[in-house]
C-alpha cells in the first residue's frame, strides 16, 4: 500500500444477476464484517442500482459500470453522469477492457467520459491494461502509459480517480498476475504519474489491481507496496469471498 488513501476494493458485477440473486448478495454483504480502514464499492448492472442502493449498507458505495460521454439527450440506450448522480451513484468504472476490446471504445473517448463524469462529481475507477500479445511482445508499459496519457489529457484533476491496472489476459481467466508482475506495473504507473502529472498525484493516488483476484490470492497481492486495493469481477458475486478480499489488507 503506497497511496496515501485507504485500501480500496471494488466489486464489478458486470452483466450478472437477477432481482433474487442480487437480494441474496446484498444481504450477504450487509452481514459481512468489513474492517474500518477500507473503501468498498460495488458495481451492479444499471437496472439494479436502485434496488442495491435501497437495501445495501451505507458502508458500501455504489458504482456504475459505464456512462455516456456528455450531457444526456437523444442517445438511445445510454445513461448520463447526471442521471447517476441523481440516483445517488458515487462512482463509475471507465475504460474497462470489456468496453475497450468487446465494445470498441478508444482511449480518447474514454478520457472524455472520465472528464465529463468528474465534472458531474462522479468519481472514476479508470481502467488500463495490456492484452496478452502486447505483454508477450514487451509492450506492457507502452500500452498502459498510452491509456494513462489519454486520461491525463482530459481530466480536470486526479483527486477523485482510482486507477485500476487490469491485464486483459488475467480478466475472467483464472490466470492472475503474479504479485511481482502486478507490482512492476503499479510501480511504473506511479513513476509515469510522477514524471507526467505531479509527484503529489503519484504519491497519493490509489492504484488497484484487477484480474482473477480471489479469496486465495488476495493476501499475497495486497502485500505489494504499490497495490492499493483490488477490482474484483467473478469473486465479487460471492459475498463471503468478496468480504475476505476486502479485508485482505489487515
Ligand atoms: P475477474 O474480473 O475478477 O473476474 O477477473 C475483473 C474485472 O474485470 O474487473
Amino acid at each position: 500500500m503506497a497511496g496515501t488513501g485507504k485500501f480500496f476494493v471494488g466489486g464489478n458485477w458486470k452483466c450478472n444477476g437477477t432481482k433474487d440473486s442480487i437480494s441474496t448478495l446484498v444481504s450477504d454483504l450487509n452481514s459481512a464484517n468489513i474492517e474500518s480502514d477500507v473503501d468498498v464499492v460495488v458495481s451492479p448492472p444499471y437496472l439494479y442500482i436502485d434496488q442495491v442502493k435501497s437495501s445495501l449498507t451505507d458502508r458500501i458505495e455504489i458504482s456504475a459500470q459505464n456512462c455516456w460521454v456528455g450531457k444526456g439527450g437523444a442517445y438511445t440506450g445510454e445513461i448520463s453522469a447526471e442521471q447517476l448522480k441523481d440516483i445517488g451513484c458515487k462512482w463509475v468504472i471507465l475504460g474497462h477492457s470489456e468496453r475497450r476490446h468487446v465494445i470498441g471504445e478508444n482511449d480518447e473517448f474514454i478520457g472524455k467520459k472520465a472528464a465529463y463524469a468528474l465534472n458531474q462529481d462522479i468519481k472514476v475507477i479508470a481502467c488500463i491494461g495490456e492484452l496478452l500479445e502486447e505483454r508477450e511482445s514487451g509492450k506492457t508499459f507502452d500500452v498502459c502509459f498510452k491509456q494513462l496519457k489519454a486520461f491525463a489529457d482530459s481530466v480536470p484533476s486526479w483527486e477523485n480517480i482510482v486507477i485500476a491496472y487490469e491485464p486483459v489476459w488475467a480478466i475472467g481467466t483464472g490466470k492472475v498476475a503474479t504479485p511481482e508482475q502486478a507490482q512492476e506495473v503499479h510501480s511504473a504507473v506511479r513513476d509515469w504519474l510522477k514524471k507526467n502529472v505531479s509527484a503529489e498525484v503519484a504519491s497519493s493516488i490509489r492504484i488497484i489491481y484487477g484480474g482473477s483476484v480471489n479469496g486465495s490470492n488476495c493476501d499475497e497481492l495486497a502485500k505489494q507496496e504499490d497495490i492499493d486495493g483490488f477490482l474484483v469481477g467473478g469473486a465479487s458475486l460471492k459475498g463471503p469471498e468478496f468480504a475476505k478480499i476486502v479485508n485482505s489488507v489487515t
